[in-house]
């Protein structure tokens, strides 16, 4: 059972109709998505495999990267060459669009502030073809280890792994792009058909989450470049934990909030946000409830 809490909340930000669809998208189990590696494969090569494994696949209209199992379980998929050479990374639709919004380009500098296991790090990577200079920085030794194994294996080059705290970053640090994949509640990957991550979540993992978010969302502020772009996303789709914390970072500060725009996102399970230009993504079988708002600073 969802807590009571968190049913309250999501009733009190979306309202009672859209609050069952949220509920509905939680029943679970959730399907299975990979990313098409393009530092060693190409999404062509992906389908033919596939095809060739009989593993039935769905193609997303916003990334020719992203692929949808409706069948298969991530067990069938650890079994393939494929993944065991890091052509393939199981990762679901929605962490797959904060790269997207933020479209890491060549050349820059960019920053990914919370970056294990390096899903997005890796598909930044991929999306610039190794061309951009990346630091990952991730608090979590054990975790930055599992970061460190990823990259080695899906190809990456030019990024340099920090373990720190991000909120402790060096001032002198300028970058023209910044990735801040928050740590955060998780509300928006609950399923029912796990109760071992429902009975984790709790109001207080909420309020904690949020007054972190909003640290290393204002040190992220500080260390972009004037001119410069930055995403900020969460996994969670609680107003407190997404929108209150964009709005608080921003005040007085030289920075606004842009419209997030790509091909094929009117095809996404969306809900409504307070925060005009924002994506909120709505948990469904195939998407993980997701949040994130692109910030330029002036
Ligand atoms: N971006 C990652 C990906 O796509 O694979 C997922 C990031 S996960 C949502 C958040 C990560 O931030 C966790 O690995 C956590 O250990 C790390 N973290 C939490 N607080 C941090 C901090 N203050 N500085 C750096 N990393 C932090």
């Amino acid at each position: 059972m969802l807590p009571e809490f968190f049913v309250k909340s999501i009733e009190a930000q979306y309202g009672a109709e859209t609050a069952a669809r949220i509920r509905d998208g939680m029943q679970g189990p959730r399907r299975t998505s990979l990313r098409a590696n393009r530092l060693k494969t190409t999404p062509e090569a992906v389908a033919a495999l596939l095809s060739a494994q009989g593993i039935a696949f769905e193609r997303l209209p916003w990334s020719e990267d992203a692929f949808l199992l409706p069948e298969a379980a991530e067990r069938d998929i650890w079994q393939l060459p494929a993944y065991e050479q890091g052509e393939i990374y199981l990762q679901n639709l929605s962490s797959m669009l904060p790269p997207i919004a933020l479209a890491p380009r060549p050349g820059a500098d960019i920053l990914d502030m919370a970056a294990a296991p390096g899903g997005k790090t890796a598909q930044m990577a991929a999306m610039t073809g190794n061309r951009a200079n990346i630091t990952a920085c991730e608090m979590n030794k054990i975790r930055a280890e599992k970061l460190q194994y990823n990259l080695k294996k899906q190809g990456t080059a030019r990024v340099n792994v920090m373990i720190q705290d991000a909120r402790k970053l060096e001032d002198f640090f300028r970058f023209d792009q910044i990735l801040l994949d928050a740590p955060c509640s998780g509300s928006g990957t609950l399923l029912l058909s796990d109760p071992r991550g429902i009975r984790a979540f709790s109001e207080k993992l909420v309020r904690n989450s949020a007054a972190v978010q909003l640290q290393l969302l204002r040190k992220a502020l500080g260390l972009l470049k004037a001119g410069g772009s930055m995403v900020y996303s969460t996994c969670s789709i609680l107003e407190i934990e997404n929108e209150s914390v964009v709005r608080s970072a921003l005040k007085g500060k030289k920075a606004h909030v842009e419209a997030i725009d790509f091909p094929g996102m009117e095809r996404l399970p969306l809900l409504p946000s307070s925060l005009p230009g924002a994506l909120c993504l709505c948990p469904t079988e195939a998407h993980e409830g997701f949040f994130m708002a692109r910030i330029r600073k002036d």
